[in-house]
């Protein structure tokens, strides 16, 4: 019987997956988050609700555990770092410090000459005036964005006075890519060279929003190849230790570029519950507590669908699925329009 108690910041759906896969494994886990209505109360041994930067709190929770990670990029690196003093946290306070500011994040790939979009950094209105190659754009808030919030797709310049942009905050303004495809692929570090990988995943988004994904990817086997390749150089560069999703975008003329890197277990990656031996979830929990790394073995073929605000009703009232069919109701207290509710897996 193992005696590990992992410590997860964050209480959304990926915590609770998170709680779910170190069960498994008899590893107890004290979720911390500043919801008090946090979904991954309803699958953690230990809920404790406080601010991300309330130092009495935080000292609490590594108190009560032996390992730390976290399920979301925007926690203060502060924070992180100061539990990185009291107990190991994985992936590294550096990493989610260099991960979560859009422009570090675009610099640092840029330096290890993958490709990304093209870029430039706004600190305020005037600076877009010149920029006229960049549009169609999208300017996104260098921190803070998920889901497509803090993100303004913008046709051309004389559309910018109608969008009231809070000019507070920074932002970077993104060439659009002409997409044919977006992918990702998901990668567990467990130390140097030691990785477990997952094929590439393609995704579908509405609205800025993840709605499906799918494996295998159709896609060249050159992208194939190139996409696992790029995730591996980055894990290894950043010395990660944990499940990190690397997202691409395809062009027309199949180039691939980085879209960013998410220094977490990853909504693409939901699929690899029931298309593989072992999750993106479990291995994660497996490699920041240490514990030993099995080969990872593709069982099915698989496809996710996201279910988002109201779209989760039908799911909860009836419940007819198929034996291949997997419904996950992240149990959240509210349905709200664009948030992520639950998803249903169907494995092939
Ligand atoms: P988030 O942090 O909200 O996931 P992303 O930068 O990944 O933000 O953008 C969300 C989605 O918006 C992408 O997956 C893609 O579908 C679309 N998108 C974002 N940037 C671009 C771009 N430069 N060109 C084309 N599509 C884009
Ligand atoms: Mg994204």
């Amino acid at each position: 019987m193992s005696e590990i108690t992992l410590g997860i910041l964050g209480g959304g759906q990926l915590g609770s997956m998170l709680s779910v896969a170190a069960k498994k494994l008899n590893i107890k886990t004290v979720i911390y988050s500043d919801d008090e209505d946090a979904p991954a109360k309803n699958f953690c041994d230990h809920f404790l609700f406080g601010k991300y930067n309330d130092k009495n709190k935080i000292f609490e929770f590594s108190n009560k555990v032996n390992f730390i990670t976290f399920e979301f990029e925007n926690i203060p690196y502060e924070t992180l770092n100061d539990l990185n003093k009291l107990k190991i946290v994985s992936p590294k306070p550096s990493v989610n410090r260099l991960i979560q500011h859009r422009l570090a994040e675009k610099d640092f790939v840029n330096k290890l000459n993958l490709r990304t979009t093209r870029y430039v950094h706004i600190e305020n209105k005037k600076e877009l005036e010149p920029l006229s190659d960049f549009f169609p754009g999208i300017l996104k808030t260098t921190t803070m964005g998920y889901d497509g919030k803090g993100q303004y797709p913008i046709k051309s310049l004389d559309q910018i006075s109608s969008l009231n942009i809070d000019f507070s905050k920074e932002y970077i303004l993104e060439k659009l890519v002409k997409l044919k495809k977006e992918i990702s692929v998901v990668i567990t570090r467990f130390g140097n060279n030691k990785y477990e990988i997952y094929e590439p995943i393609e995704n579908t988004h509405e609205d800025q929003i993840l709605k499906h994904s799918k494996i295998p990817a159709d896609i060249s086997k050159k992208l194939f190849d190139q996409s696992k390749e790029w995730a591996i150089q980055i894990s290894e560069e950043l010395k990660y230790i944990g499940t990190l999703c690397v997202e691409y975008f395809i062009d027309r003329n199949d180039n691939l570029y980085i879209n960013e890197i998410a220094p977490r277990v990853h909504n693409s990656g939901h699929l690899t519950i029931n298309a593989y031996n072992i999750s993106q979830f479990e291995n994660h929990v497996r490699a920041v507590c240490g514990l030993q790394q099995i080969p990872i073995k593709k069982l099915y073929n698989a496809e996710m669908i996201n279910l988002i605000g109201s779209q989760i009703n039908d799911y909860r009232k009836n419940l007819q699925l198929n034996k291949n069919q997997f419904f996950f109701d992240y149990l959240k207290k509210e349905i709200k329009e664009k948030r992520k509710m639950g998803h249903l897996t169907t494995i092939k």
